[in-house]
């Protein structure tokens, strides 16, 4: 072992990744051009490599010098697609993929990422516990392995042509298994991690190539060590010693690059022997979410690493804040001199791949300067790498840029806005009575007296399509080429045509739409205090899909000042009231209002760093209850507050989750317990996967839940049903996320099957989610379909 370590050494500052989607979302617009037929393959082909060659000659400008220290983790689509075509994965429901020479190609990548005419495409589910979704293997018995792609060997070659020896990077075989979900045809109680031996030559293999393209080192991610996962820790560790035997038998150099084993998001905890055991020359530790051992600990854990580098990952990939260097530095120290005492070797790198989080902080100009100081996207990240990997060759070389940032943390600490005394006063003064409202059965009394609705009450949850008028509105106010009472005027013709569009469909409950919201978050981030929004930040979400966090650095609550929009006094702070209030104006039937919850905001934004989340959900919670008693003032008598989020940030580790539970469900509870008996509550949540979750969603205590069940044909109903569930529920009837109209019949066998399970009483009639996305024709024509199939449902009562 110790002989193949010497043959590579591995770098002294890597990341485990870098973003893909281009400074400019270059990769975004030429996927989508290509999908379009507006670009040729060899265009797609070329603009791909133009954004990898960028990468690698920006990280090599950042500090990332020598071979092997630039991970080539350039993705077209997703990583885990690119392992399922390079293993050659294909589900065998698309039939062949493959060309005449057994390959797959991109058009079978793009296949398998969106579908097909008779295909729905693979399942897309949250990568750990990030933002970011890949697409799910599907593997049976019947799965065929065999090497169907070499675009990692071809990927190494190209910038390997310019001059840098990269690091290629696949998805481990131990996680690519453990994430995958049984096929259909698969025989009950069949896991995927069962088809290790088999795919493990196809690994051998490439490994083999890559070493004779010139790969000196391979990165094999194998996150699934650090969660919690279906799989029994034993099985994993057991597939971690035998992959990894079989993947280390060849001789390094002649048969296999070297082997950095990485394990973002979490500590390995009980997984560390098997990984330390295992013959691998590397391990990359997320130690930054993950904890070093204690003092007492930290020999017996050194020992395990003897013979190998230690990849200490002590800058967050996942979050934007600028490192704390004297921190990241101690850490390295004590694990330097550890590894002398025991014989590894030690480099610096990110916890994370950094494709997490934005490009280069630099591009904000926009931002407060202070504020920017303050934090560090993936070049940034790249810098405080090769930093504190100065520190360990020199001390001296370092000092200033690490006093510097210990300077700048500290003026963080105490810059204006960061600590507001009148916020803190509020949530330090809370009593078990600020998350409670009185007993449901009261509440349904109070609220039937207002409310007045007939069995299976219709309503939709929120948005209405966002139309290209809408959008460009919006446009030209950023532009300028509006002011604020044009584009108000406008909102507010949108908000009209939305009530009467909902009036003549003959729904019971209406909502105004959210014409005037850019994103859920985005729009709450930008009427609080304590939140800025970036020009250029954006993160792959999925495939070519992105999102602009907000970030969330300070004390918040609701802006003091009237807002630039409905800029009289009576609209002073207020976020959504106007829009509601309007729009309540023009009808008789209750118009919801509309709210995002505080689990949410927190999940879809970059989040303070220095305070535990719990607290800062709770500022945001008594934020959205200052704007429930508005609201309710001024004559709403129904609010939504949706945490499509809540199961997101579900800690990967099951003994972190109750803790999670608790803070999640309270902060919802903050927001919403003020609300009168008589107002109902509404939240709404994106899944129906509840699982583990149940009791917290009933824990929210809403007088009414709406959730994703179209999709999924109502199995949710069965998970209400078991749990007894009493409070009201909408089980979504028609699945937005595609143009496909229900047909009435269709949404009668659904609600049919709803009332056999749960009480008809508490039966809401919904679609799955907002309309959003959808074009006006096919919700409508659904819409119809949805009213109609509920008078029909009526009847059968
Ligand atoms: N109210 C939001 C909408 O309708 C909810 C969106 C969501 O759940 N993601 O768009
Ligand atoms: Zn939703």
């Amino acid at each position: 072992m110790t002989a193949q370590h010497a043959s590579a050494l591995f770098p002294s500052a890597t990341v485990l990744g870098y973003p893909r989607i281009g400074r400019r979302r270059e990769l975004k617009k030429a996927v989508e051009a290509y999908w379009s037929g507006k670009i040729s393959q060899a265009e797609l082909q070329g603009a791909a490599e133009a954004i990898q060659l960028a990468t690698v000659g920006r990280l090599a400008e950042l500090g990332l010098t020598g071979p092997s220290a630039i991970p080539g983790t350039f993705s077209l689509y997703d990583q885990v697609l690119d392992t399922l075509v390079a293993v050659g994965a294909v589900p065998s429901r698309f039939g062949t993929l493959h060309d005449a020479d057994g390959r797959l190609g991109v058009d079978a990548y793009f296949t398998l990422a969106r579908g097909n005419a008779e295909q729905q495409p693979l399942e897309m589910t949250k990568w750990f516990d990030t933002n970011y979704h890949y697409l799910v293997p599907e593997i049976g018995p019947e799965t065929e392995f065999s090497l169907s792609s070499e675009r990692v060997v071809e990927e190494f070659a190209l910038a390997k042509a310019h001059g840098t020896v990269t690091r290629p990077y696949l998805v481990g075989p131990v996680t690519f298994l453990a994430l995958a979900k049984a096929s259909d045809g698969a025989p009950e109680g069949f896991s995927p991690l069962s088809r290790l031996d088999d795919i493990l030559p196809v690994y051998t293999q490439l490994l083999e190539k890559l070493a004779a393209a010139g790969a000196e080192w391979v990165q094999l991610d194998e996150p699934a060590l650090v969660a919690d996962l279906a799989t029994p820790a034993s099985e994993l560790s057991a597939a971690v010693g035998r992959a990894y035997a079989a993947l280390t038998a060849g001789a390094v150099g002649a048969q296999r690059p070297a082997i950095l084993l990485s394990a973002p998001y979490g500590g390995l905890g009980e997984q560390t022997a098997a990984v330390a055991a295992s013959g691998v020359e590397a391990v990359a530790l997320d130690l930054f979410k993950g904890a070093l051992p204690s003092d007492a600990e930290l020999s017996a854990w050194a020992a395990q690493f003897a013979g190998k580098t230690v990849v200490a990952g002590v800058v967050d990939g996942h979050n934007i804040w600028r490192n704390d260097l004297a921190a990241s530095a101690a850490k390295l120290d004590s694990l330097r001199a550890a590894g002398e005492r025991h014989g590894f070797a030690l480099a610096v790198s990110t916890s994370t791949s950094t494709f997490h989080v934005p490009h280069d902080v630099d591009e904000e100009v926009q931002l407060d300067a202070e504020l920017r100081s303050w934090l560090a996207f993936a070049d940034q990240k790249v810098r405080e790498v090769a930093t504190l990997a100065d520190h360990l060759a020199d001390p001296a070389s370092a000092k200033d840029a690490i006093e510097e940032a210990t300077r700048v943390i500290a003026t963080r600490a105490q810059a204006p806005g960061v600590r507001r005394p009148e916020v803190r006063e509020r949530t330090s003064a809370l009593t078990d009575a600020d998350f409670s409202r009185s007993d449901y059965a009261v509440r349904t009394q109070a609220q039937g007296a207002v409310l007045d609705l007939p069995p299976l009450p219709t309503t939709t949850i929120g948005s209405f399509p966002q139309t290209a008028e809408v959008r460009g509105a919006r446009a030209r106010l950023n532009r300028g080429a509006i002011d604020a009472a044009e584009y108000e005027q406008l909102m507010k013709d949108e908000i009209k045509r939305v009530i009467e569009l909902q009036e003549e469909l003959g729904f019971d409950v209406l909502v105004h739409g959210e014409p005037e919201r850019n994103d859920m978050v985005q729009y709450f981030a930008e009427h609080l205090d304590g939140f800025d929004v970036t020009v250029h930040g954006w993160v792959q979400s999925y495939g070519s899909r992105c999102t602009r966090p907000s970030i969330l650095w300070g004390d918040v609550s609701r802006q003091a000042g009237p807002s630039i929009l409905w800029g009289d006094a009576s609209s002073c702070s207020a976020i959504t009231v106007p829009w509601a209030a309007y729009a309540q104006s023009l009808t008789e039937k209750p118009v919801k209002g509309m709210l995002t919850g505080p689990v949410t905001i927190l999940a879809w934004s970059f989040v303070r760093d220095d305070q535990p989340l719990a607290e800062t959900a709770n500022q945001v919670a008594l934020a959205l209850r200052d704007e429930i008693a508005d609201l309710e003032a001024a004559g709403i008598k129904i609010i939504q507050v949706d945490e499509p989020a809540l199961r997101e940030l579900l800690p990967l580790r099951r003994a972190d989750q109750a803790a999670y539970l608790d803070w999640s469900v309270k902060s919802f509870r903050l927001a919403t317990a003020g609300a009168a008996d008589a107002t109902q509550v509404h939240t709404h949540l994106c899944y129906s996967e509840f699982g583990v979750i149940i009791d917290a969603i009933d824990g929210l205590d809403a007088d009414v839940t709406s959730i994703e069940a179209a999709r999924s044909r109502m199995e949710v109903v069965n998970d209400l049903e078991s749990h007894g569930f009493g409070r009201g529920v909408g089980p979504g009837v028609y699945d937005i996320h595609s143009p496909r109209v229900p047909g009435q019949g269709e949404i009668e066998e659904l609600l049919a099957t709803a009332v056999e399970h749960v009480p008809a009483r508490q039966i809401w009639v919904n679609p799955d989610c907002g309309l959003k996305t959808r074009g006006y024709e096919e919700t409508e024509a659904s819409l119809r379909n949805l009213v109609e199939a509920t008078k029909a449902a009526r009847v059968g009562l």
